[in-house]
């Protein structure tokens, strides 16, 4: 029997959970007992649904300082946004306990003229099988699985690996709120995703881009409806007029925080003009973030998920010195016996570097330089990806220039990269995204098809 394992990343010797690998049996059996169950939850009144996912919302909320706790401990999430990540996933199934109530199509004039009617009915598509990443433990699973469940879909989800016992236990106290089989959790990698991917009616991969694009291909070569959220190669532009120590704090923040280990984290800093002034202050900001124990509320940068990530971190520095860059700060290993590295920043990289064009999960980032804004749109979205960018300015239309230019799915004015809202609609361009937005108005059209209905007056 295989098994999976999860250990605490500050304390790579805390195993927090092993579990039996769910099978290519165990998947058909939750699958049937999901399948079962969808067609009467489908069916159900929609306060029905409504209800459960509400209660679902309070179970959750009732355990908010036990699944922080969880969270820092088996991901490393420092305790200020573990405690975040935990109100948000109760107000993701509050939103959408009240979606459940949203209009399920549109009345139209029919082609014949007179009586009888034509509209369109939005209906579940069936067994919604969901593949999460680690670093988002609970809202990702969440805001995947409350909005299939809202549109009476079944929930069939495999975790990641590093993120197992977090899964476990948020089903453990919705399930209870929910008919029996009809939100099925499957331990495993990428044996069981496979399994879980070839069962799925609508498939919702949250991931790397590698991993994305396998799953894209074998679910749209069913022909499921098939949403994959990859990586980013964030951007942010730096204006010459900004408060300078002011948005150093932000970018650094965006850069580093969770140790640089989300989809929407800054990447590259494009200063335009001179960068001698922000990139110093940007160094003091990156300085200052409190980088150990995630369990400390000072802590803003914990550490990496693994051993395999700090290395992919020292490698890029090391590969960035031997490049000619510049390490501005960090490019080492952080305290303790944990997968800690200290926040890098590196400038003067040659264009085609890593750090410049790929995603390097974790707390690094690149300073580069632009002689206006045109020229900065233009290294931004120089990238396979297109997640989201940002640019600090006070200038309106430069803003406005941003918006327009900047290829990426989520754009952002004087805000940083980082940060998703779950009513607005999220999703990426190019090699970020596959298939629909997720998230907000956009998640019904997901988990749902649309039917068109005739309606006629009978022929005599
Ligand atoms: P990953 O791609 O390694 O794994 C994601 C999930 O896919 C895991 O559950 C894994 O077990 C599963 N998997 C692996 N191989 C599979 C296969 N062949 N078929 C089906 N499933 C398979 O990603 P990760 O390391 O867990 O997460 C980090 C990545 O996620 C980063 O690239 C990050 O940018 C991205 N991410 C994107 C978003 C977004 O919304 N765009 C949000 C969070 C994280």
């Amino acid at each position: 029997m295989s098994v999976v394992q999860s250990t605490s990343p500050q304390n790579p010797t805390d195993l927090v959970v092993t579990v039996a690998e769910a099978t290519g049996s165990d998947v058909d059996q939750a699958v049937r007992r999901a399948r079962q169950a969808q067609r009467a939850w489908a069916a159900a009144p929609p306060a029905e649904r409504a209800a459960a996912l509400h209660g679902a919302g309070e179970a959750v909320a009732a355990a908010a300082d036990e699944l922080a706790t969880l969270v820092v401990r088996e991901v490393g999430k420092p305790r200020a946004e573990a405690v975040g990540e935990v109100a948000r996933s109760v107000a993701i199934l509050r939103y959408y306990a009240q979606q459940v109530f949203d209009p399920i199509g549109a009345l139209h004039e029919p082609s014949s003229g007179g009586r009888g009617l034509a509209y369109t009915r939005r209906r579940a598509r069936g067994i919604a099988a969901l593949i999460t990443p680690w670093n988002f433990p609970l809202a990702i699973p969440l805001w995947k699985a409350a909005p299939a469940l809202a549109f009476g879909n079944a929930a069939v989800i495999k975790p990641a690996p590093q993120a197992t016992a977090c899964a476990l236990r948020l089903a453990e106290l919705i399930e209870p709120h929910l008919p029996d089989g009809l939100l099925a959790v499957l331990p495993g990698d990428a044996e069981a995703g496979q399994a879980v991917v070839a069962a799925g009616d609508v498939v919702s991969f949250t991931g790397s881009a590698a991993v994305g694009s396998l799953v894209a291909s074998a679910a749209a070569g069913r022909g499921v409806a098939t949403q994959c959220e990859m990586g980013g190669q964030n951007p942010t532009i730096v204006m010459p007029d900004v408060d300078v120590a002011a948005v150093a704090r932000q970018v650094a923040y965006a850069a580093f925080g969770y140790a640089g280990q989300k989809c929407t984290a800054t990447k590259r800093v494009i200063v335009v003009g001179d960068p001698a002034g922000f990139t110093e202050a940007l160094v003091a900001a990156t300085e200052a973030l409190g980088l150990g124990d995630p369990a400390d509320p000072a802590t803003g940068v914990g550490p990496v998920i693994d051993q395999a990530a700090r290395d992919r971190v020292l490698d890029a520095a090391a590969s960035a010195r031997a490049s000619g860059g510049r390490v501005l700060t960090g490019g080492h290993p952080g305290p303790g016996a944990g997968w800690f590295v200290a926040p890098t920043l590196v400038d003067n990289l040659p264009a085609d570097h890593l750090l410049l064009r790929e995603e390097v999960f974790g707390p690094i980032c690149a300073v580069s330089r632009a002689g206006s804004i045109a020229e900065a749109i233009d290294a931004a979205n120089d990238v396979r990806y297109g997640l989201t960018a940002s640019v600090f300015t006070n200038d309106l239309d430069t803003a406005l220039r941003c918006a327009d230019g900047l290829a990426a799915g989520q754009i952002k004015i004087n805000a940083p990269t980082t940060g998703v809202d779950f009513y607005l609609p999220f999703g990426g361009e190019r090699d970020s995204s596959f298939g629909q937005r997720e998230q907000g108005k956009a998640a019904q059209e997901f988990y749902t098809s649309l039917h068109t209905v005739t309606t006629a007056v009978a022929p005599t």
